[in-house]
């Protein structure tokens, strides 16, 4: 099928200064988006890149718009200062609805895709790419080029090449989809090409232990907390992805349970994919949802009311997490088990502000362009939720124009 990761993702792509936000009332800059994404990847990103990302998040979000999308919904997403998270109508999920506007506009302009079609080596020498070697059932074949896009996605289904860069995630699970496997590292390596970023694994915090199914981080955005078995809140719930699942990492378990009420569960429809999956534990009350947790109902009233209580003031006096956008006091109340998987590989090949492809001696591959979860440098050591999909647009678009341009 077309898409990787991409048909999973759920909460949200990033952009400030969109027609979408404006029409919200959402007052957002690129400034703020570059410093949000600096900050979040601990300041190790490559400034340049971030640069492109932010200034033309809007204009990707305009195109995308243009050929069929619908992204009107906008909302947060951890690390984020501001609501620039877009999404379809609802709160829907994004990424396959992405995934169908771009395959029906690659179908109207008649563009050939090949499925179960893996490319095994890159073809060209030191003076440029001249095209790949695909690996089908039924043999292979070579196809000649004057421009390879390499958009392979990223390598957090294979367990050993990150252990390898990280041996603490040895045996993690993933939710990733099983080809994101980092194949550019066999396929391009006669060309020398240079990677940074390599150890830079995310975990995100809400995966179901039991799946590896990823709860989005949009619920949380819409007002879902995190409680420990113990029934107490433990951490700023809208912290960086990193800090989460730390925090989860050390509660009795090493997982803690998402929590959140009817009100919360009626701002995003993708939370209705959860339930009639049948994830969701319920119950008509908080004392019912504790006793079908296992968890002491005393403590989970308690922490349930002074986080409310933290809502109606507007500080959090417990953890300091600035949006709190809706009180927990509707019932029924819902919560699933969740605990870190592997995500998303933040490193990948160096490529320059216009998607080309660097090689160790820092030239620049002629008619070689990527982008996507395969290159490294944009998220720092820490992706923003609603980066990735920014990323890959605004990136995918660039890499398209500049592969368009050279072949003329
Ligand atoms: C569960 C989940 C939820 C997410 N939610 C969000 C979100 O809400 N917002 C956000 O911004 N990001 C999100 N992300 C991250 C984001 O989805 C990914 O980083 C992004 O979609 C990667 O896009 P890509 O085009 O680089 O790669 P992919 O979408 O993974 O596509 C890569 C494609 O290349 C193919 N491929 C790989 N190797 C070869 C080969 N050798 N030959 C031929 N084809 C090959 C793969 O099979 C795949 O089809 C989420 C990720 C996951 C896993």
């Amino acid at each position: 099928m077309v898409g990787g990761n991409t048909k999973y993702a759920t909460g949200g792509l990033n952009a400030a200064g969109t027609t979408s936000q404006a029409d919200l009332g959402i007052e957002d800059s690129i400034d703020i988006f570059y410093e949000d994404t600096m900050v979040g990847g601990g300041n190790i990103n490559n400034p340049e890149l971030v640069r492109v990302l932010a200034e033309n998040g809007a204009g990707t979000v305009e195109w995308l718009k243009g050929i069929g999308a619908d992204l009107s919904d906008v909302g947060r997403m951890a690390g984020a200062s501001v609501n620039r998270s877009h999404r379809p109508t609802g709160g829907a999920p994004v990424g396959n609805h992405i995934v169908d506007v771009l395959y029906a506009k690659a179908q109207e302009m008649e563009i050939e895709i090949l499925l179960e079609s893996e490319v095994i080596a890159l073809l060209g020498d030191a003076t440029g790419v001249t095209g790949v070697t695909v690996q089908t059932n039924s043999g292979n074949f070579q196809i000649d080029a004057k421009a390879v896009i390499i958009a392979t996605g990223g390598f957090g289904a294979n367990n050993d090449l990150v252990a390898s860069y990280d041996p603490a995630l040895k045996g993690y699970g993933t939710t990733n989809h099983p080809g994101a496997t980092g194949d550019v590292i066999a396929f391009g390596a006669a060309f020398d090409l240079a990677y940074v970023d390599m150890k830079e694994v995310q975990t995100h915090p809400t995966v179901m232990p039991s799946n590896n199914y990823m709860i989005t981080e949009a619920v949380r955005g819409n007002g879902a907390i995190l409680v420990n078995r113990e029934g107490l809140r433990f951490v700023n719930e809208l912290e960086t992805r990193a800090v989460v699942s730390d925090a989860q990492l050390a509660q009795t378990g090493a997982s803690g349970f998402l929590l959140f009420d009817q009100s919360v569960r009626e701002s995003l429809s993708a939370i209705e994919g959860y339930y009639n999956k049948g994830f969701l534990v319920e119950g008509e009350t908080v004392e019912a949802l504790a006793a079908n947790l296992g968890v002491d109902p005393t403590a989970l009233v308690q922490t349930i009311e002074t986080y409310n209580g933290y809502v109606t003031g507007g500080v959090d006096e417990a953890f300091g997490r600035e949006d709190m956008p809706r009180a927990l006091s509707v019932g029924p109340y819902y919560a699933v088990e969740v605990a870190p998987a592997i995500h998303h590989t933040m490193g990948g090949l160096v490529i320059t502000t216009q998607a080309e492809v660097v090689n160790n001696s820092g030239d620049v591959i002629k008619g070689l362009y990527a982008a996507g979860e395969v290159t490294g440098g944009v998220h720092g050591n820490n992706r923003l939720g609603g980066n990735a999909l920014a990323d890959i647009t605004t990136f995918g678009r660039i890499a398209g124009e500049m592969a368009a341009e050279s072949v003329k």
